[in-house]
């Protein structure tokens, strides 16, 4: 049976780990995979989550399956999170969450989706972006396309961007980065998201907006800026909300594909196909991290406790970001990287070649992936005149 079955590549952001884990020097430093990291280069749960997690624990009384929407109370909870508590779309019941697990399921939710109930639509990528978009929506069927936003002098195009848009079929599905564009760190600014929209209006296109990283731009409300208003202005929307990094919650697999509908009757409709392509899918989805989400965002004392720990996340990236500029620019660089600390969330498009990155990893064992991607959580404070001496060594 499985004699004609080849063998392929493993994911090179896996494998970069390994080689990292199997380097002996003392001095190594991981800027590859997109994990957050705190100033001891640990993971940790935030405490929110642990206290959620033990009240979990004592008030349990079954593991029954939860509904193909997932968790009611954990949908309500997110939707006020990503639309705002205050949405007239909530009060309308013109937007919905289905749980999926984590961001990435949602996305495999909505692909199957427009792939099965909207046929002929292509779906356009922005050019970079996340490699899992790539193959996750060829891999249900559709059509990939892409969109220029950042080329190769490593600077954000929006004016091609939006020419490129402008020229997109009517009707076809646009994928956005919310915030903290993953992999370049290049976020559009409000004007550009203004134009954005109106050569969406223009073109009848469909946005689905990627929200993973919640909280590690500019603030957790700040983030949602561009989601609310797409929302506001747009009769439909499809939008993916992650809460891998901004809860903790990794590995339980924790998000939702949320919809925005021009009525109520027509949003039961839609969710009605997202309930029967998730049957087949996973069945339901995972329940513990949802449960846990909705318990925080659902008790005003752990709600703050955990805005404060996704700001000092948001918070140490930030000062990395600035740090590293300024540790360059003893070494006349700063000016050629200022755009580090203009950017926003865990990665940064650093702009250094593959062949600088190369020496990077042989000569300073320091791994970030080939594009020059780097995570910046993954830098340490007291790390940073290293790292910048050795950027400065493969500069020139
Ligand atoms: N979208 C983007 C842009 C991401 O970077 C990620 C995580 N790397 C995801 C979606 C999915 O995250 P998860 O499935 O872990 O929630």
């Amino acid at each position: 049976h499985f004699a004609r079955v080849a063998r392929v590549p493993g994911d090179p952001i896996l494998g970069l780990l390994d080689a990292f884990r199997a380097d002996a020097n003392p001095a190594k430093l991981d800027l590859g995979v997109g994990v957050y990291k705190d100033a001891q280069g640990l993971t940790p749960i935030p405490r929110a989550v642990k206290l959620a997690e033990q009240r979990l624990v004592n008030s349990e009384t079954t593991k029954t399956y939860i509904g193909g929407h997932g968790a009611p109370e954990f949908g309500e909870h997110l939707l006020r999170l990503v639309l705002g508590a205050d949405s007239a779309l909530l009060r309308d019941e013109l937007a919905g969450a289905t749980q999926a697990p984590g961001g990435t399921g949602a996305l495999r939710l909505a692909g199957e989706f427009i792939a099965r109930n909207l046929p002929g639509r292509s779906i356009w990528l922005s050019d970079p972006t996340w490699p899992i978009h790539e193959t996750l929506f060829a891999t249900c069927g559709l059509k990939v396309s892409h969109y220029p936003y950042v080329d190769a002098s490593n600077q954000l195009q929006v004016e091609a961007m939006l020419a490129a848009l402008a020229h997109v079929p009517q009707g076809d599905v646009v994928l956005l980065h919310a915030c903290c564009h993953n992999p370049t760190g290049f976020d559009l600014s409000q004007a550009d998201w203004r134009r954005v929209l109106e050569v969406v209006k223009a073109r009848e296109l469909l946005p689905l907006i990627d929200f993973a990283y919640q909280g590690f731009g500019a603030g957790l409300e700040e983030d949602a800026w561009a989601v609310r208003l797409f929302a506001a202005e747009l009769p439909e929307l499809l939008i993916t909300s992650s809460c891998s990094k901004n809860f903790g919650l990794y590995r339980e697999r924790t998000g939702a594909l949320i919809v925005r509908a021009a009525d109520s009757n027509k949003l039961t409709d839609v969710r009605s196909q997202l309930a029967a392509l998730a049957r087949n899918l996973w069945s339901t989805p995972p329940a513990h991290g949802a449960a846990v989400v909705a318990s925080i965002l659902g008790d005003a004392e752990l709600h703050a406790l955990w805005a404060e720990e996704v700001e000092a996340m948001r918070l140490r990236i930030a000062s990395l970001r600035s740090g590293l500029v300024a540790a360059l620019q003893p070494h006349g660089l700063g000016e050629r990287f200022a755009h580090i600390a203009a950017q926003r969330g865990m990665f940064s498009y650093t702009g250094l070649s593959a062949a600088q990155v190369q020496r990077l990893r042989e000569e300073f064992s320091v791994y970030m992936v080939n594009s020059g991607r780097a995570s910046v959580a993954g830098m340490a404070e007291q790390r940073l005149e290293y790292l910048a001496a050795a950027i400065a060594r493969v500069c020139n």
